[in-house]
């Protein structure tokens, strides 16, 4: 096995025992991202001296033989959205460029006492505005497994660089699917945790009701692993749970038998126009056996064929292991997209005030204020941000605001009520990540048609829910496929349980990307 490709074990292992140093691992790494990122472009950033000191740290540490933690050594990427300090963090905006934030993020806090090294900051869609890091304000990102293709986004940086071995973990962040939809169209382990589990102190807002930041790896075992560093309390984020963190890695016990898992039907039955919440259910049996042919869905054009198909041998794969299907109903789920692109861009417009030039980040000057905000904004920001801030700041004008934002979170509260009620009867609930695998760059001209892949990925955000993205087979023409799986609130242990038998059942293995720069 190639060390590029180690997991967090494997990696963690070889440090403890000494088989090999911090500083080669931090050097392997280094020259990976020399060799590939020129191709791939997942990188904002790179913190050469950054990482080697933190390995140089490690390495006295070990031979000094002072307690070392959970992910020592452990290349890690971060999202450019996540504040570092004395490293400069873009949230791949113009507005931002250069700017040096003078402390860590939390999740940043937690990993380096860990004893995780960073090596560098990763492209996004500027400020997580986007599926497919074509929104950055620098560059584009190549899908290593197709570099004529996207990564997916506003992770896309962060997948990339996981899915090409140039890191072993990277964090992302999910406001609408930014972890699991790149994690998808790359071939890992994306995670977006339950709202609260993740202290967001330091991570640039987007829509901070839905924000959450979660790991993405290249296996299971190792989204248990960073969740279990990043996870827990923070009196520096208001709305982080007081809940105990229980021990995500013993979660992976390797068993499903009894465990119930529920379909949507809405989600097989239209990705994109309304299955009506007086749509009765699609009358498939609940546990077929493996013999049976398909689920009976009806059939979907929204859902790629070879995607569908994945699904279904997922889905074959945990009943053979003794899981239970149940058929089960979230009436509102063709609302949530509508939703989501009003709540979303409301509290972004607001968040994104922030940046008048005056505070931090590009400032373009002019003789009176209102003229240097206007100058600055217009300069600094890209076209996918001012649209979403002219869609917020429409749906919160004062007399709008009932028929638009307050309908939305309306809406919100009925998607949660969904989720409630089919939780009586299931314990995770399945659907595809996305309705298709990674697509051309340039594929989606319009932006609708780019909200539109957000589909399966954005309920979840709106109900607070864990969500994690497994990948569960290849097309024929060689890109992978991902299983969406969506937990109660704080049960993450049962997404991962599950996520690890379908990662041994119908994962990719040891298959890897081969597209981008002769990996
Ligand atoms: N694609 C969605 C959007 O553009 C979600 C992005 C995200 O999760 N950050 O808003």
């Amino acid at each position: 096995m190639k060390p590029e490709f180690w997991s967090i074990t494997e990696t963690v292992k070889h440090v403890i025992t000494g088989e090999i140093t911090a500083q080669q691992i931090v050097d392997g790494a280094l020259d990976r991202i020399t060799f590939l990122d020129r191709e791939v472009g997942a990188f904002l950033e790179v913190d050469k001296d950054g990482a080697r000191k933190q390995a140089a740290e490690i390495d006295r540490k070990r031979a000094a033989g002072e307690p070392l933690g959970s992910l020592v050594g452990v290349p890690v990427a971060l999202k450019d959205n996540l504040v570092t300090k004395d490293l400069v963090t873009t949230a791949g905006s113009k507005i931002l460029e250069g700017w040096v934030p003078p402390y860590d993020a939390t999740v940043v806090t937690k990993l380096r006492a860990a004893g995780a090294i960073i090596v560098g900051k990763t492209n996004l869609d500027e400020f997580g505005m986007g599926s497919s890091t074509e929104r950055s304000a620098y560059k584009q990102t190549k899908n290593p497994w197709d570099p004529s293709r996207v990564p997916g986004g506003s992770s896309g940086g962060s997948a990339a660089a996981v899915s090409a071995g140039m890191c072993v973990a990277s964090l992302g962040t999910d406001t609408g699917g930014s972890i699991r939809q790149p994690a998808a169209f790359c071939g890992i382990v994306g995670l977006k945790p339950t709202y609260g589990r993740v202290s967001r102190w330091g991570a640039v807002a987007f829509a901070s009701s839905l924000d959450q930041i979660g790991p993405l790896t290249r296996t299971v075992a190792d989204a248990a692993a960073v969740l279990q560093v990043i996870a827990g309390h923070d009196p520096r984020d208001a709305t982080s749970l007081e809940a105990p963190v229980p021990s995500y890695v013993d979660a992976l016990t390797g068993k499903v038998e009894g465990l119930r898992i529920g379909i949507p039907h809405e989600f097989f039955a239209a990705a994109d126009e309304s299955a009506g919440p007086e749509e009765e259910g699609l009358g498939f049996t609940p546990n077929p056996g493996p013999e049976e042919e398909g689920l009976g869905f009806t059939p979907n054009p929204g859902i790629e064929p070879e995607v569908r198909a994945a699904i279904e041998r997922t889905i074959a794969a945990l009943t053979e292991r003794g899981a239970i299907t149940v058929d089960i109903s979230l009436p509102h789920t063709a609302l949530a997209l509508p939703a989501y692109y009003i709540v979303a861009p409301a509290e972004a417009s607001s968040n994104l005030s922030r940046y008048d030039g005056v505070r931090y980040g590009k400032r373009v000057d002019a003789s009176e204020l209102l003229e240097l905000y206007r100058r600055t904004r217009g300069a600094g920001f890209g076209p996918e941000v001012k649209r979403r801030i002219m869609l917020g700041t429409y749906a919160l004008r004062s007399g709008y605001y009932d028929a638009y934002y307050k309908k939305a979170q309306q809406i919100r509260t009925l998607i949660k009520r969904d989720f409630d009620r089919a939780f009586r009867f299931c314990d995770v609930v399945l659907t595809p990540t996305t309705p298709g695998v990674a697509f051309q760059f340039g594929a989606k001209t319009s932006p609708l048609d780019m909200y539109l892949g957000d589909v399966f990925t954005l309920s979840c955000n709106l109900a607070g829910l864990p969500g994690i993205n497994v990948p569960c087979g290849v097309t024929t023409g060689g890109l992978p496929i991902g299983v969406q799986l969506l937990g109660k609130p704080l049960d993450e242990p049962t997404l991962l349980r599950t996520a690890g038998v379908i990662e041994s059942a119908v994962g990719l293995g040891t298959r890897r990307p081969s597209g981008a720069g002769g990996i």
